[in-house]
């Protein structure tokens, strides 16, 4: 059938520029470029493009431009040019568009209508170049008062404190499964994790052998098609995740197809090499809150109670009501995820559409476990479209007690956001489990990335604390006076708990 899609991107090579060295030739897992013999010429098939950059980014005489195809259709608010390609593709597919990566809707991004507070006169600021700052983050049950002994001159704590994950920022890496990325990636994650004194989160694809010395950095994750796990994998870990949802596709599961299982993978994943791995959309033993419970307190039993048990759950209408069971039910961490969360593969139409942004849902949560007075019992992490230092801080303003980062922590790798990661050849090495293409990911130099932009963050982290005049994480958790809205409605101030700037 006659494909009637306009190519997404123009490519245009400057001739002056180029010197046929090829390297866009290799580059390209695509085939965009090629290498015409007869004419001694580097051409494209554009239409093959999917604007990854790696070619113009890695051109060695910048002789290459990647644009959107300024080519579309009239001018239609309705019948835009997303739409009509839709149409066409299923035409001509007859099947569901796959994606990656998070929503790019344009929804509203709370945190850029949320504005910080900042001393003047009154209430100094702190010069976090000179004043220590405190944002190590505890997360884990918290006991509602503690009770300390006297005697001899010395002090001591008698009340039993619940297992604790210790982060040096509150900061950490989400749930990115071994098989939707490459096991250098993984390895990269581990090893910023490590270094930067917080957690990498396995995702649902088990941990590979050789990163188990990384397990005091890991939280291995539990999901409905419980590849990868066993004993000694709930052992590794220092907190175990029980995954129920995720924003980018909230209410179904997963599906890595049989080419991405590799003989590692199969390893890992406790699978057949070759097979699909298909995860299914419940969790077939979870349909209660007691069920959830039941499986909470399994896996407190198999790990001796030393580590805290976290669940992650994908924010949507009555993400409060679920999290206040969640609690009840034995959970130590709430791991909440919004719309804009991002995934290997999901159906467009679900990433862009399902579930709700995580400000809202974040707040909302927050404040229902408070005025339920069990907000203590458990620690809240939220994750989906983090993108800065300020999304942390307004974040653990509206309630939270940490963040995870996923698209971030990737973008830190070299991912440009093409949204191409369901098709196993991600240029950049990210996703994909291709041995030859994984070798672009070198975990030495992409571990150091993102060591670098934790530090930078914790740094403006910091700086926006001292600003405010707080020198410690805990004054800003739940602060929500330190934040104001901009061009909200009442309703959404209301949700969100904060009031308009000029209050
Ligand atoms: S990488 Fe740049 S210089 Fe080399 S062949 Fe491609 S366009 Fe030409
Ligand atoms: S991980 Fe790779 S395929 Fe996925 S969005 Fe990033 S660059 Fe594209």
């Amino acid at each position: 059938m006659k494909s009637y899609m306009l190519p997404e991107f123009n490519v245009y090579r400057d001739l002056e520029r180029c010197v046929s060295c090829q390297v866009c030739v290799n580059q390209c897992t695509y085939m965009v470029h090629y290498y015409d013999e007869e004419e001694d010429l580097v051409k494209s098939r554009e239409e093959n493009c999917v604007g990854c950059l790696r070619c113009a980014m890695l051109c060695p005489t910048k002789a290459l431009k990647i644009v959107p195809n300024p080519t579309s259709y009239r001018e239609n608010h309705h019948w835009t040019r997303e739409s009509i390609s839709a149409i066409k593709v299923q035409a001509e597919s007859g099947g569901v568009i796959l994606t990656g990566m998070g929503c790019d809707k344009p929804q509203y991004t709370y945190w850029d209508r949320i504005v910080l507070n900042a001393s003047q006169v009154t209430n100094p600021s702190i010069d976090p170049l000179r004043e220590p700052m405190e944002i190590r983050t505890f997360l884990g049950k918290k006991p509602k008062e503690l009770s300390i002994e006297a005697g001899s001159g010395r002090y001591s704590l008698t009340t039993e404190l619940s297992p604790q994950l210790k982060l040096e920022m509150p900061i950490m890496f989400t749930a990115i499964s071994y098989g939707a990325v490459s096991f250098n990636v993984h390895e990269s994650l581990a090893m910023a994790a490590s270094e930067s004194g917080t957690y990498f989160n396995t995702g649902e694809g088990g941990l590979d052998r050789r990163l188990y010395r990384y397990g005091d950095h890991a939280i291995v994750q539990v999901a409905s098609g419980r590849f990868g796990v066993d004993p000694s994998y709930l052992e590794v870990g220092a907190a175990v995740e029980i995954k129920i949802g995720q924003g980018a596709k909230p209410g179904i599961g997963g599906h890595l197809p049989g080419e991405k299982v590799s003989r590692e993978i199969s390893r890992t994943r406790m699978i057949p090499k070759g097979t699909d791995a298909l995860s299914p959309a419940p969790q077939h033993d979870i349909y209660s809150i007691e069920d959830l419970s039941q499986l909470i307190y399994a896996i407190k039993e198999a790990t001796g109670y030393a580590k805290p048990v976290s669940v992650k759950i994908a924010a949507v209408h009555n993400s409060a009501a679920i999290a206040s069971g969640i609690v009840r039910a034995g959970a130590d961490i709430i791991a909440l995820d919004g719309i804009r969360g991002s995934t290997g593969a999901a159906p467009k139409i679900i990433r862009d559409n399902v579930g709700i942004p995580i400000e809202l849902a974040l707040a909302s949560v927050d404040q229902r476990l408070r005025d339920e007075g069990i907000r203590n019992e458990a620690s809240l992490v939220v994750a989906g479209g983090v993108r800065n230092s300020a999304d942390v801080v307004k974040a653990i303003a509206l309630g939270a007690d940490a963040v995870y980062i996923g698209t971030a922590a990737l973008i830190a790798i070299g991912c440009t956001v093409c949204q191409k990661c369901y098709m196993g050849r991600c240029p950049w090495g990210i996703a994909t489990t291709d041995p030859w293409i994984s070798k672009r990911v070198n975990p030495l130099i992409a571990s150091k990335r993102l060591s670098n932009l934790l530090r930078a963050w914790s740094l403006e982290i910091k700086e926006m604390m001292g600003g405010m005049g707080i020198n410690s994480i805990e004054s800003l958790r739940g602060n929500r006076e330190m934040l104001r809205g901009v061009g909200l409605t009442d309703k959404e101030l209301s949700i969100l708990g904060v009031r308009h700037a000029g209050e």
